[in-house]
């Protein structure tokens, strides 16, 4: 179910002539060199330069939305906005709004009405929650976003990205954290990843990874990745995988 804050009613992104399909999938992670995303208590670190913060900004630049799970709005409270003037200047010169559609994936409505995600900068919000979130919430949720509804207990993500298709989103990024990536990888969803290596070591053996969540046991499980390329960018390397089907 789509409802949109304000009208209440479902509208498609881009064309209501254009064929439904799920968007391609690109997921996008800074980690240290020990493949941390952030400190033990989810503290949010600077790992790249900015030369990489530059490349992260034309990326979500591309594409008709960005994703991140709840976990990664209550720690980081990120906007998602496209930051480079030239960048927003270029998407509204070809028809598009500055800003990818933001998307959040919160089971529980837990996002606070003033995260910057919801506030910040023009544009549609997408919640997707599950059938468990508290009614009052979504309502108050409703005001800021568009809801989708999709789950009972946890978002069934593919019928999320089923939905974002259905409103014209054909590139979909997604910014983390290590639960939603791994929640994606493990129901087949993800086509490209960019994995950027910064000069610094963080540890902790409860540190976000890129792909967290419960694991798999069985090797034939394993998600099988082909090295697209290789680059040195500011202090470390950007590894370009593309997803094995
Ligand atoms: P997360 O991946 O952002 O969000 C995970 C949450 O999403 C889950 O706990 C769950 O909460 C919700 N969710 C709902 N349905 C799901 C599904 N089907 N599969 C997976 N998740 C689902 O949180 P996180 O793993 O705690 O990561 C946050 C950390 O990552 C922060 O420390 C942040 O700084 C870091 N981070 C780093 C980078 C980087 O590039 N270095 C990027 C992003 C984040 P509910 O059950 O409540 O819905």
């Amino acid at each position: 179910m789509i409802v949109c804050p304000g009208t209440g009613e479902y509208k498609n992104y881009h064309s209501e002539t254009l064929m439904h399909m799920r968007p391609s999938v690109v997921v996008n992670v800074a980690m240290s060199a020990d493949g941390k995303l952030s400190t033990r208590e989810r503290r949010q670190v600077k790992i790249s330069g900015s030369n990489d913060f530059a490349r992260v900004d034309r990326l979500k630049a591309g594409c008709d939305a960005v994703m991140v799970g709840i976990g990664t709005v209550l720690a980081d409270d990120p906007s998602l906005t496209v930051k480079n003037p030239d960048l927003k200047a270029e998407r509204q010169q070809g028809g598009r709004p500055e800003h990818p559609v933001r998307v959040v994936i919160d089971s529980g409505a837990r996002i606070p009405p003033e995260a910057a995600i919801l506030n910040k900068g023009d544009g549609l919000r997408v919640v997707a929650v599950a059938e468990r979130a508290d009614p009052a919430r979504v309502a108050t949720l409703r005001e800021k976003a568009t809801v989708i509804t999709a789950g009972r207990d946890e978002v069934d993500l593919p019928r999320v990205l089923d939905e974002l298709g259905h409103m014209g989103i054909r590139r979909l990024m997604v910014e983390g954290g290590g639960t939603l990536i791994a929640g994606l990888v493990r129901a087949g969803l993800v086509d490209e990843i960019y994995t950027y290596i910064g000069s610094i070591v963080i540890s902790g053996k409860d540190a976000p990874t890129l792909a967290d969540g419960e694991g798999w046991v069985r090797e034939s499980d394993f998600a099988r990745l082909t090295l697209a390329d290789v680059t040195r960018v500011d202090d470390g390397v950007l590894l370009h995988w593309t997803v094995r089907r």
